[in-house]
């Protein structure tokens, strides 16, 4: 069993790099990998503070690596793609070679303003009504540009959670198989599919009790199986407590809905 999608105390985990890579050991992964929250261009209170301290984290995950053991550990980031506010991923690139590249979307820019999905919910609210005049198919248009976007200039190696933006809708302002945004996800994962990017299936939202599904929700399963789109589990591990939750459930079903689950052996 791998878990390669996991934060520290870098960014906005619980525990170090040590204690994270302990766990893992314990638990007896093939593989663990950190992935914290690459830096942006602007201060807030979740992404690794500086590119400074980039160099800090990558050596907390090197000295774990040379640790030994039967557990290889990987270095990795969760870079955020947003246009104009977050460095370019071929930086960390040439300037880490980490192990790969997790890209995200947690704050959707438009026209000059932020909508962070990803926050509080007042703030998700908030955003909608302000930036889209609770236009949630416009809102969602937006985010799955930005992810688009983000797929065809930046090719990170995996897609995190891509349809995160339903995390604060509770089936309040559109349901998840509406046509339009059924649309956006299927186009958004059949550009992914083409570049070979792997589709992470990120099971937090489901032990936080924040959402009824996965982030991609079993509702895409079909369409994933149908275009041979390659999946890795991720648990999006905060803490200790988390790095493999859920993970049994989440298997079964990808066996069981015949998905392709990426080669972990190839990092
Ligand atoms: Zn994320
Ligand atoms: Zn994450």
């Amino acid at each position: 069993m791998y878990s390669i999608h996991n934060h520290s105390t870098f960014c906005d985990g619980k525990n170090s790099v040590a204690e994270m890579s302990n766990a893992a050991r314990k638990a007896g992964l093939t593989h663990f990998g950190l992935s914290g929250h690459a830096p942006v261009l602007f201060e807030n209170e979740w992404s690794i503070a500086s590119v400074e301290k980039l160099d800090e984290y990558f050596a907390a995950i090197a000295t774990e690596k040379a640790t030994g053991g039967k557990t290889k550990i990987l270095a990795g980031l969760e870079a955020d793609y947003i246009p104009g506010l977050s460095y370019p991923f071929d930086f960390f690139r040439k300037s880490y070679q980490p192990d790969y590249l997790i890209g995200s979307i947690h704050l959707v820019s438009f026209e000059g303003q932020l909508w962070f999905i990803d926050g509080p919910v007042e703030g998700y609210d908030n955003g909608l009504k302000t930036i889209f005049g609770n236009d949630i198919r416009k809102a969602a248009k937006a985010f799955y540009n930005q992810t688009c976007e983000m797929i065809e200039t930046q090719k990170p190696d995996i897609l995190g959670h891509p349809d995160k933006l339903l995390m604060h809708n509770r089936n309040r302002f559109i349901k998840h198989d509406d046509p339009y945004l059924f649309n956006l996800l299927k186009e958004t994962l059949m550009l992914a599919t083409e570049k070979d990017i792997v589709v992470e299936i990120n099971t937090r939202g489901i032990y936080k009790g924040l959402h009824n599904d996965y982030y991609p929700g079993q509702y895409i399963f079909p369409f994933l199986k149908e275009n041979k789109t390659k999946v890795m589990m991720s648990a999006d591990g905060h803490d200790t407590s988390q790095i493999i939750l859920g993970f049994d459930k989440l298997h079964s079903l990808i066996e069981t809905e015949s998905l392709i689950e990426f080669d972990i052996f190839r990092l």
